[in-house]
């Protein structure tokens, strides 16, 4: 069967960013940014392989994006992100102006929406698609962290 390129053929390739980031012991976030139904940027948090607290996917995915279009806008462009950003990534993403955030899990503590962090009048936010995986995966990863120490 032919896999259509939608909402969740997208975020499982997200996620799969997120699980490489598992792997490298990294909390497992997953991002791409999509522009008509093609992947522009992929990226998973690094933030203790490159000892950088915006070391975040979005914000990597964000500067790739913008490198492989030539202009810093991500207008009509899509990331598909398996965490609500934070406020950091949502700052950025104001910037970008991107068109379209789709995010897998809710962050209730540190994600923009309970924190009312301002958006770009242009983008649209929606989230729970692959919400369970994504979250399987992070509550897996905190499990198996709190069995090392
Ligand atoms: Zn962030």
């Amino acid at each position: 069967m032919i896999q259509p390129f939608d909402d969740t053929y997208f975020m499982k390739k997200a996620l799969q960013e997120a699980q490489e980031a598992f792997d490298k012991g990294e909390i497992p976030v997953g991002a791409v940014i999509v522009i008509k139904d093609r992947i522009i940027a992929r990226a998973h948090n690094l933030t203790e392989r490159l000892n950088d607290v915006t070391a975040h996917a979005e914000m990597q995915a964000i500067t790739a994006a913008a490198n492989f279009l030539g202009g810093k806008y991500l207008k009509d462009c899509t990331l598909y992100v398996t965490l609500e950003p934070c406020q950091m990534c949502a700052g950025a993403l104001y910037w970008s102006q991107i068109s379209r955030i789709v995010y897998a899990a809710r962050d209730e503590q540190r994600g923009c929406i309970n924190l009312n962090t301002k958006l770009h009048p242009k983008t649209k936010i929606e989230g729970g698609i692959l919400a369970e995986e994504a979250s399987a995966l992070m509550k897996r990863f905190f499990v198996e962290k709190r069995n090392l120490n």
